[in-house]
């Protein structure tokens, strides 16, 4: 599906799929849990999910003759870690706006974890004092205009890579190489667990699994906790992802799958059993994950098996995106482990 787009590559390879015996055993056997582990995807600042996008939108970014990668998240963004390290990779300057998006309790929230990381690579680090919004923002706009006031050549990149016409691409991939791996192993999975909040990640993944009719099988967990919009985001990139790799079939509204109900309190602040989730699956598998975003899909699914939802027998895929550095922000959540 994907043999058309150009691809620089930012990754290792085809990622682990792991399975989780420890876990499953916990939680009452029922359920084999494997992890598809994306948080070991690349030698580039402990990597994750946002380099499989960004190694389809790279060599666009080059083609445009730009000189500086400019990005947005919140102060603990993976994403922009990862444009960082990619604009290192690559040669090129990187800014980005980091806003408020979390209300947070350390006092080094904005000193460690992801912002330490690009600070380190040289990216130019803007602090903006704004809430969270995964749509299009004017201190995004204006950091661009920045870049070409002072003589430089922008090439724009949208929080999460998600709202870009390649944004969608990576996680066919992800679907893709699943199948490959699937034959090799000999099964395949039942469901796929994956955390949602700017939407490329779910949508590349339903593009790439509605290949097999699987794409009711992807079942995302929201952490944005603006559902609706998240929801709708998904829909319109798998729509226009669907189009560019010529899938040949819709994708409608009731194809994406997003449980609302681990998200709380808000974007970024992990409940009581977020934490305990993050607890669980680091003390059984030494797995970890963090509290903003795996944290919450690792709580989802734990929640779902206990509930039943999948019938027993079933084989589940952990998608494990990465976002361990901002568990470095969290100090005081964890300060008894
Ligand atoms: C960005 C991110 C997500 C969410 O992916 P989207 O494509 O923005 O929906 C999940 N987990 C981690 C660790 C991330 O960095």
């Amino acid at each position: 599906m994907l043999s058309k787009f150009e691809r620089y590559p930012l990754t290792f390879g085809p990622t682990p799929i792991e399975k989780l015996d420890r876990l499953s055993t916990y939680l009452g056997g029922g359920v084999e849990i494997y992890a598809k582990r994306e948080d070991c995807n690349s030698g580039l600042a402990f990597g994750g999910n946002k380099l499989r996008k960004l190694e389809y939108i790279v060599p666009d970014a080059i083609a445009s003759g730009a000189d500086t990668l400019v990005s947005i998240g919140g102060v603990q963004s993976n994403h922009t870690r990862m444009v960082a390290a990619t604009a290192a990779k690559i040669g090129m300057k990187c800014r980005l706006v980091q806003e408020s998006w979390v209300p947070h309790e350390d006092a080094v929230y904005d000193r460690v974890g992801n912002i330490l990381l690009s600070r380190v690579m040289g990216a130019d680090v803007e602090m903006v004092d704004q809430g969270f919004d995964i749509g299009i923002r004017e201190s995004w706009e204006n950091a661009l205009e920045d870049v070409r006031a002072k003589g430089g050549k922008p090439y724009a990149i949208p929080a999460g890579a998600s709202v870009h016409k390649f944004g969608g691409l990576g996680f066919v991939g992800f679907a893709e190489e699943v199948r490959a791996q699937e034959t090799e192993m000999g099964f395949t999975f039942d469901y796929i667990i994956v955390c949602t909040v700017t939407g490329s990640t779910h949508a590349g993944m339903l593009v790439g699994f509605a290949k097999d009719g699987r794409q009711r099988k992807v079942i995302g967990i929201d952490a944005s906790a603006t559902p609706e919009q998240t929801k709708a985001q998904v829909l319109d990139i798998a729509q226009k992802t669907a189009d560019l790799v010529e899938l040949g079939q819709d994708i409608t509204n009731d194809d994406v799958i997003l449980n609302e109900d681990y998200a709380y309190p808000i974007y970024g602040v992990p409940s009581e059993e977020t934490k305990n989730a993050i607890r669980l699956c680091a003390r059984l598998e030494g797995m970890i994950t963090d509290p903003v975003y795996e944290g919450k899909s690792m709580q989802g699914m734990i929640d779902l098996i206990n509930k039943g939802f999948f019938p027993a027998g079933s084989k589940v895929l952990y998608a494990h995106l990465g976002g361990v550095p901002a568990i470095n922000g969290y100090g005081y959540a964890f300060r008894n482990g």
